[in-house]
């Protein structure tokens, strides 16, 4: 299957097909989990929010899936208020939990099948749609085995064609990731990138997988609650300039003051690395090296990832 990452959306954006999310905020007693998120998605696109463990994504994967309420700012679904017509609004969402909601002892179609009625389908056209749907993700080879039989990503890709049955125009996803290996992963983004591509729906993701995000046509991402960033992938990579540089040494501070003084650069200590940003990284490393080498022990330089993006708007590493 072919890579979704290229592709370019071109959506016209109303109300009636897009999610809006405003001055959305959550707190549980005292703890706030959400602080004001703003942001839209548009029908067609694959929209990952990034954060680490505890910034607040399924926190608004509860509230995007109904599960709980919105008690401060508004959501608008596909142009439904998310608060006032929560029945209209579930009906447009396909949801996969960060936890299994297969059974195991269960085969494939009769999962799919037992679904299917809680959604008031049966017969011929139920039958149709669960082959449609095992087609299109790559399962229907193991229709008649039991789910508990298959593998993590093989399980996923059944629970979304569940999640799907029902012919959603959104699916929201928490964590979709979680647990597979890299082949399972990969492939289970490229099912997601052809879902939103081909039939228009939009694509809602959770995840604190940078090579998740890298995916997506846009991130939003989460650092304690608040959104710290919005954009195409290769847009906020452009915000950190030139390459990024990282520096293990003897005495951070000693070597930062150094270098303060010596090159022209502002050295920001992170997860106990020196992180520097500048352009042509490979001459800067050459001379760096060149003046310190007895304080510095190793350097490593590359592009600037989503991971330095995190970094340089919060200041703290992600993980
Ligand atoms: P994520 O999915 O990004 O890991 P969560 O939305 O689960 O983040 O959590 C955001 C914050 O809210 C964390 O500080 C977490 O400890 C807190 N939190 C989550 N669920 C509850 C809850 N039911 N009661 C109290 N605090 C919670
Ligand atoms: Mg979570």
């Amino acid at each position: 299957m072919e890579n979704h990452k290229i592709t370019r959306i071109r959506v016209q954006t109303t109300t009636s097909n897009q999610i809006e999310v405003k001055n959305l905020s959550h707190a549980y007693q005292t703890r706030r989990a959400l602080d004001s998120v703003s942001f839209s998605v548009s029908c067609g696109e694959i929209f990952g929010l990034l954060g680490p463990n505890g910034s607040g994504k399924t926190t608004l994967f509860r509230i995007l899936s109904t599960l709980m309420p919105v008690t401060s700012g508004t959501v608008c679904v596909l142009g439904h208020d998310l608060t006032t017509e929560v029945k209209a609004v579930r009906s447009l969402l396909g949801v996969v939990f960060q936890h299994p909601g297969l059974d195991g002892k269960l085969t494939v179609v009769e999962n799919l099948r037992h679904h299917g009625h809680l959604y008031g389908l049966a017969g011929k056209s139920l039958r149709y749609r669960i082959s449609e749907l095992l087609e299109r993700f790559g399962v229907a080879d193991r229709a008649k085995e039991r789910v508990e039989l298959l593998s993590g990503g093989l399980q996923r890709r059944v629970e979304i064609a569940k999640a799907m049955l029902h012919s959603p125009r959104i699916l929201l996803l928490d964590e979709p990731t979680s647990g597979l290996d890299v082949v399972g992963r990969r492939q289970l983004n490229d099912y997601l990138g052809a879902l939103a591509d081909t039939e228009n729906i939009l694509v809602l993701l959770t995840t604190h997988l940078l090579d998740d995000a890298e995916v997506c046509n846009r991130v939003g991402v989460l650092d304690a609650g608040k959104l710290v960033a919005l954009g195409e992938p290769d847009e906020l990579k452009a915000q950190v300039s030139g390459d990024v540089v990282l520096i293990e040494c003897i005495d951070n501070e000693v070597l930062c003051a150094e270098m303060t003084e010596r090159f022209d650069v502002s050295p920001v200590l992170t997860d106990n690395l020196l992180r520097v940003e500048c352009e042509r990284g490979h001459e800067f490393v050459r001379d760096l090296v060149a003046a310190f080498p007895d304080e510095i022990q190793s350097v490593r330089f590359g592009k600037p990832t989503l991971e330095d993006v995190f970094t340089k708007l919060t200041g703290n590493p992600f993980f």
